[in-house]
């Protein structure tokens, strides 16, 4: 079942979580662990990122240092694959703009259609890391590859040669941003773009992370006005470290309530932490549920634990 049925035809609010690809040359055996512990939850996707190539100064010895790139974290549409065979779950692996030329994305559709994946999350993807250029001819934004998308499920190549045989066409979800993405210049263009997302047939968003219900409900509200009717899924991340305070607000430009931030001061180490993140998180899921949402997205990134004990008390 495609993720946009699942998610309209949930009784109850479904339950869904975000992975990351295993860390180059540590394979799976741990990251099949951690979603085997959550399949008790009956998630009805599952996530996984993609990460683009960073920039790798190698000490040639001589005083001197050369520059290369490294993937951290290869191997998304084949840990996908991997997931869904072996979890029999939905994957919704993402794609990204950035690092990736029109003709490789290309390759990746081709790849995954192969694989018998038929949803993917569009995004132009993170900025890359110590200021490295972009390393081909990318798209700009998640709008640009989703057209790209568009294409291709009409039996076309970006060359403009039709295929002799036009595979299951992919579904696409896109990402947004209830406290606004940090480059827009105000709410009501980035959710401009989300419109125009909607309207090139995204069929549901997965909002950023956020602390405070009041901004999902209100941003939900604002898109509702706009003529947005996507479903819009509340993406979740339960913090588990007190660095989180100041890491979280800086890395995904989102607010921290204060009421949080004063339980976070008063713990003593990460293990109270978390056990606030949970308790915060989990009185989050449980107002976003009494609302009535189709689905809650989590972050599970270094937090599976948290996760775990989230989904084990609210479903
Ligand atoms: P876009 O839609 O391109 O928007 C980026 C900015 O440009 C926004 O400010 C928007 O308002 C503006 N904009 C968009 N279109 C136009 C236009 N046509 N003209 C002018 N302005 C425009 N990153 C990764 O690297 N890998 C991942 O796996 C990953 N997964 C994610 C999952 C979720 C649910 C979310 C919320 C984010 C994820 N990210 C991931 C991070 C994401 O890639 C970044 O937030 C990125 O900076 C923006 O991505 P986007 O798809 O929203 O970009």
């Amino acid at each position: 079942m495609r993720v946009i049925d699942s998610i309209n035809s949930a009784k109850n609010t479904a339950f869904s979580f975000e992975v990351l690809p295993p860390v180059k040359g540590t394979g799976a055996t741990k990251l099949f662990g951690d979603i085997e512990r959550l399949m008790e939850f009956n998630p009805k996707y599952i996530n996984i990122t993609t990460h683009h190539s960073e920039p790798l100064y190698v000490d040639m010895g001589n005083g001197l240092f050369k520059r290369t790139t490294i993937r951290r974290r290869p191997g998304t549409v084949a840990i996908a694959t991997a997931i869904h065979h072996r979890f029999g779950v939905p994957v919704v692996p993402h794609i990204l703009c950035n690092g990736y030329s029109l003709g490789e994305t290309e390759y990746v559709l081709i790849d995954l259609q192969l694989s018998g994946i038929t949803d993917i999350l569009v995004l132009r993807g993170d900025k890359c890391k110590g200021g490295s250029e972009q390393q081909c001819e990318s798209h700009r934004h998640a709008i640009d590859l989703l057209r790209q998308v568009n294409r291709f499920n009409e039996g076309f190549f970006i060359d403009g040669t039709q295929m002799k045989e036009r595979g299951e066409r992919f579904s696409c979800g896109v990402a947004c941003y209830p406290e606004k993405h940090e480059e827009a210049p105000n709410m009501e263009s980035d959710l401009m773009v989300l419109k125009q997302k909607a309207d090139e047939g995204a069929e549901y968003a997965v909002t950023q992370m956020f602390f405070d219900n009041r901004k999902y409900f209100d941003f939900v509200e604002r898109a509702r006005a706009m003529g947005i009717e996507i479903p819009i899924i509340p993406g979740i991340k339960p913090m588990h470290r007190l660095s989180q305070l100041n890491v979280l607000p800086k890395t995904f430009r989102v607010d921290l309530p204060a009421e949080l931030v004063s339980a976070m001061q008063q713990c003593k180490d990460d293990a109270a932490a978390a056990q606030v993140g949970r308790e915060w998180a989990i009185a989050q899921c449980r107002e976003l549920i009494a609302k009535g949402v189709p689905s809650i997205h989590f972050y599970t990134i270094n937090a599976m634990d948290s996760v775990y004990e989230i989904a084990k008390t609210i479903y």
